[in-house]
């Protein structure tokens, strides 16, 4: 490994409290991730409902990034919505993901990704419960959990 782990650059642009962001090689990215995180985070691919370690999780903690680690979501708003992925009322920080209209698969849906590292997480649907009635359906592969001490 080189020293190629902590390269963060400047955001000059960005709106003063939004994450540093993270720019790396896909080749970095492929020797820091397992296969399935870097096909999850860098290749947006969604992993088979029911499988990920995260979905059934219930103990308390923060959920953070498993490309750089930022925290994203907190157990607080976890909840389980029957849909096989874990699922988040909100994200720990407004300024922790970032998201994007996705066009694929002939649907219309709001793709969700780490505001830090650009890896794609899942997508977020206006069907959560109350009150803010968002569903963050999120692969558990994109996540690292911490449990609380
Ligand atoms: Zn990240």
């Amino acid at each position: 490994m080189s020293e190629a782990t902590n390269h963060t650059q400047p955001e000059p642009t960005g709106k003063p409290d939004a994450p540093q962001k993270i720019v790396r090689s896909e080749v970095e990215w492929r020797s820091l991730l397992t296969q399935e995180q870097y096909q999850v985070l860098r290749e947006k691919a969604t992993e088979r409902p029911f499988t990920g370690v995260l979905t059934q999780n219930r103990e308390t903690g923060n959920y953070h990034c498993a490309g750089c680690g930022a925290l994203l979501f907190l157990s607080d708003a976890k909840f389980d919505s029957g849909c096989g992925w874990p699922s988040f009322t909100l994200p720990a920080q407004s300024t922790a993901i970032a998201e994007h209209e996705d066009m694929s698969f002939g649907m219309r849906r709001v793709e969700v990704t780490c505001a830090r590292c650009g890896g794609h997480l899942g997508h977020v649907f206006p069907d959560g419960p109350r009150p803010t009635g968002l569903r963050y359906c999120i692969n558990s592969a994109s996540l690292t959990f911490e449990r609380a001490k």
